[in-house]
């Protein structure tokens, strides 16, 4: 049980209808490593610079994450990005990307590393999760991306989906990728290129899984909504904390990567997601417990518990 994840290790400065900060840690590995600690050993890689220092270091040695292949590069600053959110906390608006450290990065995997069992390429330069992903043969593998990389580098990020198990995509981002509009012919096109499954993020609403069995190619669909809440502050880091949640749990356990164990999955990803949003960054992620992962997973899965109810009457 080893995870690793490439992916950008960053400073964010965030606003959102309901507060902001200028300066907090981020980053799509960062918040994904916070949510997959719950379930396994999780190693994140990636450069920082000289402003990424012993006090960020200490909050994810503190809560297990190996930082080993956290490379911090004298004199260079750490990938830094800006953004905004109006009322509809779905949508992101970026004002600024600066990739900092990551412009120059040649990823080169310890042995550890290397060794893990489940590999995930959070968002970054497609062509960096490609070098990443030759150096790790992990018996399952996934990808994250943005509309930022399907605009300007369309053709390594189709390359990097051919190369995964399992893509988790926003839904709109999942249509741009295929060109399809139609969420499920969208899916299909995405698992023609190689993944058994994909997960459409849906923000608030929620997530859908599509799957394509391995052996007899029967394909599979399965929804969970987003866990209802009544207060959402800052949605920064969630699909990385759904990442999380799901990748965590598939590498934590020890049968086949089958149905059930994909559709749990999505159930802890839902659950890790929904405290992310609650706080500002990595505030809440950072001090959750995992009881209180378990009683909300139990929770999630007693309302939406479909199967079982009595046969509809006439
Ligand atoms: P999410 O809200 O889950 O999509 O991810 C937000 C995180 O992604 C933030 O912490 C940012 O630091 C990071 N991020 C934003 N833009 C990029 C990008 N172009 N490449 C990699 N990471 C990014």
């Amino acid at each position: 049980m080893a995870l690793t994840v490439v992916g950008s290790i960053a400073f964010d400065a965030v606003k959102t209808p309901f507060g902001e900060r200028e300066r907090m840690l981020g980053g799509a590995a960062t918040h994904f490593s916070l949510a997959a600690r719950f379930f396994t050993e999780v190693r994140p890689v990636g450069p920082v610079g000289d402003d990424f220092v012993a006090e960020q270091f200490e909050l994810l040695e503190a809560r297990g994450i190996k930082t080993d292949d956290i490379e911090r590069v004298a004199g260079g600053k750490s990938f830094f990005w800006r953004g905004h959110y109006d009322f509809d906390l779905n949508v992101a608006h970026t004002d600024d990307t600066q990739l900092g450290v990551f412009g120059e990065f040649e990823p080169k995997l310890s042995d550890a590393a290397q060794a893990a069992d489940t590999l995930f390429l959070a968002n970054i330069q497609p062509d960096l999760q490609r070098q990443v992903r030759s150096q790790c043969a992990a018996g399952f593998s996934g990808l994250d991306s943005m509309n930022l990389w399907i605009d300007i580098a369309k053709d390594s990020l189709l390359a990097a989906v051919a190369e995964v198990d399992c893509v988790v995509l926003n839904d709109a981002e999942i249509r741009m990728l295929t060109g399809e509009s139609n969420l499920a012919r969208a899916a299909r096109a995405v698992m023609a290129m190689g993944p058994r499954a994909v997960v459409a993020k849906q923000g608030e609403y929620g997530a859908a899984l599509f799957t394509k069995d391995p052996a007899t190619g029967e394909e599979s669909f399965f929804a969970l909504p987003g866990f209802p809440l009544e207060d959402v502050r800052d949605p920064t880091g969630a699909g990385d904390s759904f990442a999380g949640g799901f990748f965590g749990y598939l590498d934590g356990v020890d049968d086949d990567l089958d149905e059930a164990n994909l559709r749990r999955a999505m159930g802890y990803g839902t659950v890790l997601a929904s405290f992310n949003v609650e706080e500002f960054g990595t505030e809440r992620v950072s001090r959750l417990e995992r009881a209180e992962i378990d009683e909300r997973f139990e929770a999630l899965r007693r309302m939406t518990q479909f199967e079982g109810l009595p046969a509809p009457r006439d």
